[in-house]
């Protein structure tokens, strides 16, 4: 569900036409409705309603301060992977309380700046990584709140480059050595266990595997309240998928029926870091068309975006659906095409053989389900400055980045005096 529908005949975000906005702030540039981020982040929160709970949005899906700060106000935490993302996250407001660090290589700097923020807790996911946190910890005269990641080793059944939990991946602890490095992790000084971490994989589409995987997880909690280690958070991850095309992801409220009679009456506090199913069709990349080719093989349309505004295409074989912004282009003859943009890469396309209608120069058209891991994963690769990104709200516009300038691409550059 979202907000970007065709309104006679134009698409429209909430009560404003996209034209308006490309008009505005030029194209390409990501647009985010302020009222589906609200629809899903409360969509999520109220299917958990009766179990504590905390809701960390993993903020990797989109960073934007202003996308942050209106999660935090809506009561969401944030999943962070960075001292980059902690910077953020503490400058949007996020409450430090509800924010937990995840990823495999946390560095001395990140961790001491966590401990000195006090966050909730260190998703572990190594035991070298362990005692590296202790050792900050000590240093620091503090101890860390940690989660142990586990390896459940289940199969998310998605793409291979965002499926997390299979033993061949490089995240988490598997689950046969959890016991020992919890023993370990347990007799450190500066570190304090109180839960498990369990993420496996993104766009799921399917509660299944997260089932599987709390079982695995909520043995391993039985094993560890033998030992003597009391768990008292439970991190479930994010993952849920969405619709770019025609998958019917599970809703919240089945993820949450589901996983809710396992944990009913076990006195632990839920972890959840939705990331793409808050984001992902919240928001869309608006792009021009420039010039169809018609080669001998194939046929193109040339757009104003590329790879380095949206690589989920060329890295994933993602696919987007792409709309005509003015809904009179479903009218005109249609072709087999692929969307490609201006960058110097046979890699550098948003669509591959899309049925779509002929466009002409200047027509506008929308990269739907772009919310997520989308102006986040952006570059400046050929020399393009980063696209505004826009928050629409109601009837009301605001910028909450603005378009990069040429400046900015040379922005921290120097040439050394020798070259005079
Ligand atoms: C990426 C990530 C998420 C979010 O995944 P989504 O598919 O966007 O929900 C949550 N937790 C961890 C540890 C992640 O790495």
């Amino acid at each position: 569900m979202h907000n970007f529908e065709y309104r006679e005949g134009e698409l429209y975000c909430e009560q404003v036409p996209v034209s308006r906005i490309a008009k505005e702030v030029g194209t390409p540039c990501y647009i985010y409705s302020h009222a589906t981020l609200i629809r899903h982040f409360r969509a999520y929160d109220s299917a958990f309603k009766n179990i504590p709970h905390v809701i960390a949005f993993a903020m990797k899906a989109n960073s934007n301060l202003a996308i942050l700060r209106l999660m935090a106000k809506e009561g969401s935490g944030v999943d962070i992977v960075s001292g980059g993302e902690l910077f953020r996250a503490l400058k949007a407001g996020v409450p430090p309380s509800k924010i937990v660090f995840a990823g495999v290589g946390k560095n001395a700097e990140e961790i001491r700046d966590a401990l000195n923020a006090d966050i909730l807790m260190f998703n572990v996911e190594s035991s070298a990584e362990i005692r590296a946190i202790n050792d900050v910890a000590a240093a620091a005269g503090k101890k860390a709140r940690v989660a142990l990641r586990i390896n459940p080793d289940i199969d998310p059944k998605t793409h291979p480059y965002i499926s997390t939990g299979l033993k061949k991946s490089k995240f988490g602890i598997a689950a046969d050595r959890a016991l020992e490095e919890f023993t370990l992790a347990s007799s450190l000084g500066h570190i304090e266990v109180v839960g498990v971490h369990a993420h496996i994989g993104s766009q799921l589409t399917e509660v299944t595997p997260f089932v599987e995987s709390l079982k695995k997880v909520l043995k391993l909690v039985e094993a560890l309240k033998a030992q003597g280690i009391n768990i008292r958070y439970l991190n479930i991850g994010g993952g849920l998928g969405i619709t770019y095309s025609d998958e019917k992801p599970p809703l919240p409220q089945d993820l949450a029926d589901a996983v809710s009679p396992l944990v009913q009456g076990l006195n632990l506090t839920l972890v959840m870091e939705p990331g793409r199913v808050i984001v992902g069709n919240a928001g869309i990349l608006v792009t021009k068309a420039l010039y169809e080719k018609v080669g001998e093989a194939k046929r193109f349309i040339i757009v104003d975006a590329a790879m380095n505004d949206l690589i989920r295409p060329s890295l994933y074989s993602a696919y987007h659906e792409i709309r005509p912004v003015s809904e009179s282009l479903l009218q005109r003859p249609k072709h087999v095409v692929d969307v490609v943009g201006p960058v110097c890469e046979s890699g550098d396309f948003l669509a591959k053989d899309r049925t779509l209608p002929e466009v002409k120069p200047g027509d506008l058209l929308a990269v739907m389900s772009a919310g997520a891991y989308g102006f986040v994963m952006a570059s400046n690769y050929n020399s393009r400055p980063r696209v505004p990104e826009v928050l629409v709200k109601e009837g009301e516009v605001h910028v909450i980045r603005a378009r990069e300038t040429y400046e900015d691409l040379v922005k921290g550059e120097t040439v050394p005096a020798f070259l005079g």
